[in-house]
């Protein structure tokens, strides 16, 4: 028999996932309530009603197993989807290691990462309930890239807040989006009150994903014909992303191997879960599976170092509080260049698992991240966004240890998305400008001062989630 070289796990259209996998259904205990930013009490689904239309606002406490992706969704996701899964045979080979390395590559879509997945679905239900525009907030860059197409394509208007750092190390970025149709500002911007007030205390602010959401969220809550879209962290948003991991499971079935190992990097959470959650699912019902890892950057640990707590979702304090690892809300981390992974917060449903023990953590710092990037471009040709080269890192660094060990473990990570959009990133790291930042705890202490005190009536609430 002649020596198996299969490197692509391919799928026909005909195969592609009709319906999400909602792992609420299936969880041994319940999810803490959000809370209403003002009251602190739980949130009704009447006042998300300003900025989510009420199909996502149900989506976001449905416990039904699987819920249909609509056919003009499909249609869309037609488009790139299913997404291929590639064994990394020349990463094996770089490495010289026993492990068999795939990852499911996801900057196939338009906007060059997963987002695409969940853009289409929100723009279409937004655009269903009779909205004409959505505002959003991006890091760097591929979110409101993403939303941008996806509005285009229903026939929205779009208005995107981008983190003032990546607005000016992103230039091309900004550009794209502005293709698409949509208006970019740089945030803090001075079209908010949120903004203006971070503007007085900070003029030259870097901005953060909490203040654009600010931003964005003070822009739609007032308008009716205007809505909010968030690119991660909600449950919806995991939802949509969970085609990546069903896709996975049938593919890694066509390679006849099974992963001891599932990784996404960390921002607010939707690309990890996507690709984790439907490999949960048989964890949960077969009581072992894959171990599935998260990987954040040591610039902005809320996994690894963040605080169990409900925390605002937003700086100013006006989107909803969530029970969630949090660095606080204040926490301006650092200018690094994976900045989608430059969230104060985490999924609520990520941080559950992560407190039960379903899924772990790790953090890596930038320089051996970019590192790991550059291996990966080189033997594979597919240069990383920064932010997925967390996921690089951390299989590198597993396949090292099967090397060391003489084990082949097989490991599975998501590639959310290229890089194509980076490379003054890349330039800072070729040319040795790449600095690492120890995690600041002073700024992490001081930004938890300022949590939220929740009644102690609904803090029993959150409590009692731990049974079913
Ligand atoms: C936005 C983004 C991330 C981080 O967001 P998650 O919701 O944690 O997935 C990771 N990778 C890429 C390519 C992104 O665009």
């Amino acid at each position: 028999m002649s020596e198996d070289k299969t490197r692509k796990f391919i799928l026909t259209e005909k195969e592609m996932p009709t319906a999400w996998y909602n792992v609420a259904a299936d969880l041994p205990f319940r999810l803490a309530p959000p809370l209403h930013p003002a009251t602190l009490q739980p949130l009704g689904p009447q006042d998300l009603a300003p900025l989510f239309p009420m199909a996502l606002i149900e989506q976001e406490v449905s416990t039904q197993r699987y819920i249909d992706i609509p056919g003009e969704v499909l249609d869309v996701l037609r488009s790139w989807r299913p997404s291929p899964l590639i064994r990394a045979r020349a990463l094996e080979k770089a490495l010289d290691t026993p492990a068999h390395i795939y990852y499911k590559y996801e900057g196939v879509s338009p906007a060059g990462s997963h987002k695409s997945n969940t853009a289409v679905a929100q723009a279409y239900y937004n655009k269903k309930e009779g909205i004409r525009r959505l505002t959003t907030e991006t890091g760097a860059g591929q979110w409101g890239s993403a939303l941008s197409i996806a509005c285009a394509i229903f026939g929205l208007q779009c208005t995107v807040y981008m983190v003032k750092v990546s607005y000016q190390q992103k230039p091309y970025r900004r550009s794209l989006i502005q293709s698409y149709g949509a208006e970019v500002f740089a945030s803090p911007s001075d079209r908010t009150a949120s903004g203006r007030g971070i503007l007085a205390k900070d003029p030259d602010s870097s901005g953060s994903l909490g203040i654009a959401i600010s931003e964005a969220v003070e822009d739609a809550a007032p308008k009716p014909d205007t809505h909010y879209s968030l690119g991660s962290v909600l449950n919806h948003v995991i939802l949509h992303q969970t085609v990546i991991g069903e896709e996975a499971i049938k593919q890694m079935a066509l390679a006849g191997d099974y992963p001891d190992y599932v990784i996404g990097c960390f921002g607010g959470g939707s690309n990890f879960g996507g690709i984790a959650i439907p490999f949960l699912r048989e964890k949960l019902r077969a009581g072992a599976g894959p171990r599935l890892v998260a990987v954040e950057p040591e610039a902005c640990p809320s996994l690894t170092k963040g605080r169990l707590a409900y925390d605002f979702g937003d700086t100013a304090g006006i989107a909803p509080v969530a029970r969630m690892y949090t660095l606080g809300h204040a926490f301006v981390p650092e200018g690094i260049h994976a900045g989608g992974l430059r969230y104060h917060g985490a999924a609520p449903l990520i941080s559950a698992l992560l407190e039960h023990g379903l899924v772990e953590a790790r953090a890596y710092a930038q320089v051996p991240v970019f590192e790991a990037a550059v291996l990966f471009a080189r033997s594979e040709g597919i240069l990383p966004a920064p932010e997925a080269a967390h996921a690089i890192k951390a299989a590198v660094d597993l396949a090292r240890e099967c090397r060391a060990s003489g084990q082949a473990k097989t490991i599975l990570f998501n590639l959310s998305g290229h890089g194509h959009f980076d490379l003054a990133a890349y330039d800072d790291y070729l040319a040795g400008r790449l600095v690492d930042y120890k995690h600041p705890q002073d700024k992490i202490d001081t930004a938890l001062r300022d949590l939220p005190v929740i009644p102690p009536e609904v803090a029993a609430l959150a409590a009692g989630g731990h049974q079913r």
